[in-house]
């Protein structure tokens, strides 16, 4: 079991009032806190290597390197990719996504097939929408049920020799459904498409692992998991990677540079033009030792009970209706009350100092599944207190008595 008084001695923002009430942080599946051993990792690096990266023959450019590629085996070993090189620094999942949509444009022709989920994030719905509008491919949707679980069946309808990549959420931001990632890579391999898993919300509680998975792509960022805005990473399989075209041109890109013709670095440069966030980089490496210094399991555990805990409770309150039911979901609910909106409620929550997120969650068609503007969605942390939750239901209920 975690030590949750002790590790919230490690996130200095818990400590602070908002509208003179304790911090009650429940929007962490929009971003997680930042302990202070990341944070040290960032002060560390511009007072005392600051420096560019991989050009540099002087001492701080090469303290800076050995730095940002020990993080990118950090990555690399945390989700058991087979190489370093697979591995892509990113500014975030999509900016993942986009690579991979930008160099599936060369890939595709009129009439193939891209499958996704209904339950996924605007950022893995829109590029490849634009990327349909662009090459006369064609995007179909796996649906979804009630409790907001994937039907698999629809899936086996949906895939075809015409499939070329299907895409997916590891975890649903809106409902918090783990979605079942092994199947849906073996089935959609066995039709000889590939698979990207948007891993965003799943990483800070389930430590994936690529090599078993057999995925194709999985990404995600790292401000999901203690680490800094601005970073994230994009996986790829080295043969997935290769067939796709660079994303962008410019420095660190290249082997060769001409004015007549240029070629290409291998991976990961590739993917890597220009100077990438290098401090975050090496934090996003810290924001993991962070994680298996508390153990992904032990956090999954914990954040269980916080789930059981917060369901139970917030289930007593009259006319709250929870959306997202399946059985296999990580620490999210997502709930209205009655006829309230879901901004009134959280704006009067956030009066009492807590924290939560309201409204599409960047996931329209959820919300138009289940016929609703948005929804009020408290999100947990291993960090946040079977007391927090219960913060949360007496401003709760206030808030109704206030709204009703
Ligand atoms: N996918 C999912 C499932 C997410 O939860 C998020 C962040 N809300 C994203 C993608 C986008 O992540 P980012 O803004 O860090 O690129």
């Amino acid at each position: 079991m975690i030590d949750v008084k002790k590790i919230r001695k490690d996130f200095p923002i818990l400590e602070r009032q908002v509208n003179g009430y304790p911090l009650v942080y429940f929007d962490n599946a929009a971003t997680s806190q930042t302990p202070i051993q990341v944070i040290d990792t960032i002060v560390d690096y511009y007072k005392n290597y600051n420096a560019n990266i991989h050009r540099g023959v002087h001492s701080l450019s090469q303290e800076a390197t050995d730095a940002y590629e020990a993080a990118r085996q950090k990555i690399q070993s945390h989700f058991n990719a087979a190489h370093p090189y697979e591995i892509i620094f990113t500014s975030g999942t999509t900016h993942s996504i986009n690579i991979i949509a930008s160099g599936y444009c060369e890939l595709l022709k009129a009439g193939d097939e891209l499958l996704v989920s209904a339950l996924e994030h605007h950022s893995n719905i829109v590029p490849w929408q634009m990327l349909c509008e662009r090459t006369g491919a064609i995007l179909k949707v796996i649906p979804m049920d009630e409790q907001g679980v994937l039907i698999l069946d629809e899936l086996d309808k949906l895939l075809s020799n015409k499939t070329k990549l299907v895409f997916v959420n590891h975890v649903s931001n809106a409902l918090g459904t783990v979605n079942p990632i092994a199947e849906i890579i073996e089935k959609t391999h066995a039709v000889g498409a590939e698979v990207l898993v948007d891993g965003a919300q799943a990483s800070p509680h389930i430590q994936a692992d690529f090599q078993s998975l057999n995925v194709d792509y999985y990404v995600t960022s790292a401000h999901k998991l203690c680490g800094p805005t601005g970073v994230g990473m994009l996986y790829g399989k080295q043969a997935a990677l290769e067939k796709l075209p660079p994303y962008q041109g410019g420095g660190e890109m290249i082997a060769e540079v001409t004015f007549e013709k240029t070629t290409y670095a291998g991976l990961p440069h590739k993917f890597e033009a220009g100077t990438p966030n290098i401090s975050g980089g090496i934090a996003f490496g810290a924001a993991l030792d962070y994680m298996n210094s508390i153990g992904m399991e032990n956090i999954a555990a914990y954040e269980e009970k916080l789930l059981v805990y917060g369901t139970k409770e917030l289930m007593k309150i009259p006319g709250l209706k929870i959306y997202g039911e399946a059985v296999h979901k990580t620490a999210v609910i997502s709930f209205n009350v009655g006829d309230i909106h879901p901004y009134d409620i959280g704006s009067i929550l956030d009066k009492m100092g807590i924290a939560v997120r309201t409204g599409h969650h960047c996931a329209q068609p959820i919300m138009d599944f289940y016929k609703i503007p948005g929804t009020v969605r408290a999100s947990f942390s291993f960090y946040n207190t079977f007391e927090e939750i219960d913060l949360m239901v007496v401003a709760l209920n206030r808030a109704i008595t206030m709204l009703q």
